[in-house]
């Protein structure tokens, strides 16, 4: 047989958690054709010696439904071993649409994913009104396979206009938006997705369509799938789901009703409930007793977050939500006000659990603009606090002011701080291990990294996983969960999309800026070191982590065979 790609010597993991074994792959019309002891002549040979060939890794939660249309590769997800990203998440998409209403869903995906606006003024091409359209658009040159959800807040925005952010649908409303999902799944849609997240605003400031439904309406929406036997609900419940609460009752019914899984985010360990995930994951471990498919998705790392009080911060705490908006020199004006600091140290001090834990020992300089702050940097709040007598929020707020609010902030640990819940979160059979939210936020957020990290520190530095374990978390069970058909696994008759690494040396680089964006904007990545090859659809994507100039991937179907 003529293979266009043989793969030599590698050390195979297919996927499935099956110990790995020596042996050769021979990869022909972009499928996994044979694998063992291969021979035969071939267009490429890649000798693998000493290197893990698994299949290419699904980045499971992102929202890259803008930037790939100038980013075909979807960095950096890309550079850390995936072949193929889930977008559409949280009830953000760009279609369907029609030319009116671009306007108002631009702004949306500027404030609620942090989406540069002049990236995406620049960089959209807008040549669609439907779901479908919107999908062949995107099927013209890409890198990776690309998955996407039919997108809530977009969808009710389309269907009831300006109303879609002062009410509850009426049934009439109900059964034209079930009729859009439909069409987004007959277009290829694979499921549903939401959000009641209590720090989803708009670009005017209310809150995004999806979390003016009641439960009903999303449980009538996904109910939608049922037919097609096919699709995940992908929602951001309401707060923090708490045990016993409605909001528990509602993601069971979510999949109960709909017959499909669910995966819902983030379960994280937070400071103000350090044992409630555990809660959760005894919650789930029932649920799925009684048939509700309900997944939490987790992150596989301590989540730290960067922020400057240039950008709207903690929206959940209602002074600082109102002290920071406006220009630079409103915000600078309000952040100097006496009273507005006592409101701002009121919700500090109120013990109501919120999205920031209010541990102002966690909150450390991360960079500043003068050189006589220099000292600051690395230390955090309380410690600055005392060295200048002043509370951990004067001393945050001067600092900020003297700086016109170019200064950085780092928050340690905002989430998963605690390293062994992180571990048990990580190994957990029924959490998908996933939200990087690729794509959005990128001026303060880089969390694409976890594939990485679940390699090299879970595996290769702590043992808590086997290699095997770990290939399948970022393969085989999203591929499964999310009803990628055909992907996932090292098999014949499967596609060839695969990452060829060495274990030895996978590590995410640090975090930097880089101003790569459309409009010129900047945004926060972080590259890896060995990731040797990444494969789409049986070609050479990226080599030495570099691409290779071909566009393999595609727009994926969840109605394919
Ligand atoms: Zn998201």
């Amino acid at each position: 047989m003529q293979y266009d790609l043989l793969i030599k010597d590698g050390f195979l993991v297919n996927g499935s958690g099956l110990p790995g074994y020596h042996g050769d792959l021979g990869v022909a019309d972009g499928k996994i054709v044979a694998m063992g002891k291969v021979d035969g002549p071939a267009r490429e040979v890649i000798d693998a010696r000493g290197l893990v060939v698994a299949p290419g890794f699904i980045d499971v939660h992102t929202h890259y439904d803008a930037q790939l249309f100038w980013d075909p590769w979807a960095t950096p997800s890309c550079w850390h071993g995936f072949t193929s990203v889930f977008m559409t998440n949280c009830g953000f998409g760009l279609a369907p649409c029609r030319e009116q209403d671009r306007e108002y869903i631009t702004r949306m995906l500027v404030k609620v994913e942090a989406m540069p606006l002049e990236s995406l003024k620049a960089g959209v091409p807008w040549n669609w009104e439907s779901y479908g359209e919107y999908l062949n658009a995107l099927d013209r040159r890409l890198g990776v396979n690309v998955m996407a959800l039919a997108p809530h807040s977009t969808i009710r925005y389309h269907a009831m206009g300006e109303e879609a952010r002062k009410r509850h649908a009426t049934p009439e409303e109900i059964n034209a938006m079930q009729s859009i999902v439909a069409d987004c799944m007959e277009a290829g849609a694979f499921g549903f997705s939401s959000s009641y997240g209590p720090v989803h605003f708009d670009g005017d400031g209310l809150p995004v369509p999806s979390r003016f439904a009641a439960q009903d309406e999303v449980v009538a929406l996904a109910r939608t799938l049922k037919d097609f036997h096919r699709g995940t609900v992908c929602v951001i419940p309401p707060g923090i789901p708490k045990i016993g609460s409605a909001d528990m009752d509602y993601l069971a019914r979510l999949s109960r009703e709909s017959g499909r899984p669910v995966v819902w985010n983030l379960l994280s360990q937070t400071w103000d409930a350090p044992d409630h995930w555990r809660q959760v994951l005894d919650w789930t471990a029932e649920a799925f007793r009684e048939g509700a498919r309900v997944h939490p998705l987790a992150l596989c790392e301590r989540f730290d977050l960067t922020f400057s009080l240039r950008g709207a911060v903690f929206e959940d705490l209602p002074a600082w939500r109102a002290a920071i908006k406006g220009s630079r020199m409103q915000k600078i004006a309000n952040l100097s006000d006496s009273e507005i600091r006592a409101a701002m140290q009121r919700d500090l001090d109120d013990p109501t659990p919120k999205v920031f834990s209010k541990r102002m020992q966690d909150v450390f300089v991360s960079a500043v603009c003068r050189d006589e702050h220099q000292s600051l940097v690395d230390k955090n709040l309380v410690e600055i606090g005392k060295e200048q007598g002043k509370t951990p929020l004067e001393a945050m707020l001067d600092l900020a002011i003297d700086e016109n609010l170019d200064t950085q902030f780092l928050i340690r640990g905002f989430q998963n701080g605690d390293e062994e819940a992180v571990r048990s979160l990580t190994t957990n059979p029924h959490v998908l291990t996933g939200g990087s939210d690729g794509g959005a936020h990128i001026a303060f957020l880089c969390q694409v990294t976890y594939s990485t990290f679940l390699l090299s520190h879970w595996v290769r530095e702590k043992n808590a996983l086997t290699l095997e374990q770990a290939v399948r978390k970022l393969s085989f069970d999203p591929a499964m969960l999310l009803g990628v058909p055909n992907r996932g696994l090292l098999k014949e008759g499967f596609a060839a999309d695969l990452t060829i690494f060495d274990l030895d040396k996978v590590q995410a680089k640090n975090r930097e800026f880089v101003r790569d964006f459309p409009g010129g904007a900047s945004r926060l990545v972080a590259r890896a070191d060995g990731y040797r090859y990444t494969i789409v659809n049986g070609q050479v994507l990226l080599r030495e982590n570099e691409p290779t100039g071909v566009y393999p991937g595609r727009v994926l179907r969840s109605y394919e065979q």
